[in-house]
């Protein structure tokens, strides 16, 4: 049995037809945990979906109400990049239940998944590269609401930026160096998404390839900016460098994980060059720095389109094992 609890649903499946992410994985990562024995049964937890309350907390009314009567506009839905469905929006509601209870529980617990999630493109006024809710945020928000935590850090290693945690939190740093208040409206922003306040409470972190999706970066709290072909070495450099300033600034009661599969250097949409090893190795220097301050951490999974599926399948139950090697070890 797992040392923390792994949040999963069959409606985690996106009804999105032929597309370049892998609706399936959700299923699949499942099914290997299963058969080789990294996860039993009785580690797994069923969420329950969102309520619109807990959306609302992050997302706009006018947005929540579109997505409900499905009354986006053609190019809103070009640029979610996802087709729309009433099924859609119930997994994404299913999605951000799953990111709240595995926030929950890892608050009591010290850690736990949602084997889904991280869909860190979502604006609160729009969807865009695959993301219609950021269950993140919604996470984040509704753990704030009830008082179970105050601050939270999000750590996102997808290989894409988090543009939409950035503009959801606003960047907590000394100087944010606004961009002009024209330059969302050229990326299809609304006037509302635009230029938020700081918020002193969300620490944001985002280690990506600067040469890819989305060319409009808002800024984090920190932004990494890779260069193609960064391999395992030199990221996981970064990524230290990272957490160590990050938490020398800020100390949150909340890591949230954002363990996108796409640095893989055999992802189709991605630029740099991690191996299989180097991704996990990406994962245990995560939750040591974690355990060894003792924030809690809430895993979420993101992007992966590997050329093979079976390695962004890999990728993602390699993250599983790494929590076990280094939450178990704590436990001794
Ligand atoms: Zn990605």
């Amino acid at each position: 049995m797992l040392p923390f609890k792994l949040v999963y649903s069959p409606g985690y499946f996106l009804p999105i037809g032929e597309h370049v992410f892998p609706a399936e994985k959700y299923r699949l990562v499942h099914e290997r945990l299963l058969a080789e024995g990294i996860a039993s049964p009785e580690d797994f937890l069923a969420p329950a979906p969102a309520s619109d309350d807990d959306i609302l907390l992050v997302h706009t009314r006018d947005y929540v109400h579109k997505l409900k009567t499905g009354t986006l506009s053609a190019s809103e839905q070009l640029q979610m990049e996802v087709p729309y469905s009433p099924e859609l929006v119930r997994a994404f509601w299913l999605a951000a239940g799953g990111s709240i209870l595995a926030a929950q529980r890892a608050v009591a617990e010290g850690c736990a998944f949602n084997l889904g999630g991280g869909f860190h493109h979502a604006f609160p006024g729009h969807g865009e590269g695959f993301c219609m809710i950021h269950d993140v945020a919604v996470a984040i928000r509704r753990l704030q609401k009830d008082q179970q935590i105050a601050r939270a850090m999000t750590v996102d290693c997808d290989v894409h930026q988090g543009n939409g945690t950035a503009a959801i939190f606003g960047g907590h740093r000394a100087n944010p160096g606004r961009l002009p208040s024209w330059s969302g409206a050229m990326f299809g922003m609304h006037a509302d998404e635009l230029a938020p306040p700081p918020d002193a409470s969300v620490f944001t972190i985002s280690l990506h390839q600067e040469n890819n999706y989305p060319s409009w970066k808002p800024p984090s709290s920190i932004d990494v900016n890779l260069p193609d072909a960064t391999t395992d070495d030199d990221y996981l450099g970064w990524l230290d460098n990272a957490l160590s300033s990050g938490l020398r600034s800020f100390a949150p009661d909340l890591l949230c994980y954002i363990a996108g599969a796409d640095p893989y250097k055999e992802d189709q949409l991605g630029g740099l060059a991690l191996t299989l090893e180097g991704l996990k190795r990406r994962d245990e220097l995560v939750f040591r720095v974690a355990r060894a301050r003792n924030i809690p951490v809430m895993v979420t999974f993101a992007g992966g389109y590997a050329r093979k599926l079976e390695d962004t399948v890999t990728i993602h139950c390699n993250t599983v094992v790494a929590a076990h090697e280094v939450f178990a070890a704590s436990r001794l």
